[in-house]
């Protein structure tokens, strides 16, 4: 499934390494990153590419080109490629929920 939505970074290449499980994730908009933190002031975020680690055996959540990382816990609610819920969500741009999109 393509997890990109319309929030990609057209400046930074669309694809980075998590820094930490070490695989290839696809960017998303940095607004979005920024969105999703708890306390925004209290984080630099530089104009950069942003990625989206989806696994769910790992802590990070977005990274940046710099490898600056996002953990689960800085965000406001929890993310649903972390999740294997039913009720996940599973694209924050339509707020498509699991059950629907598998439901059929
Ligand atoms: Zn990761």
């Amino acid at each position: 499934m393509n997890m990109s939505c319309s929030c990609v970074n057209n400046h930074s290449p669309d694809k980075h390494v998590c820094p930490v499980n070490g695989r290839v994730y696809a960017s998303v908009d940095c607004r979005t990153v920024l969105h999703q933190i708890k306390t925004p002031w209290q984080r630099q975020l530089p104009e950069q590419g942003y990625y989206f680690c989806t696994d769910p055996d790992c802590k990070v959540v977005y990274f940046g080109e710099d490898e600056r990382v996002v953990m689960c816990d800085e965000l406001h609610t929890p993310v649903g490629q972390k999740s294997r819920a039913p009720d996940r969500q599973i694209c924050y741009c339509f707020d498509i929920r699991a059950n629907d999109a598998l439901a059929d």
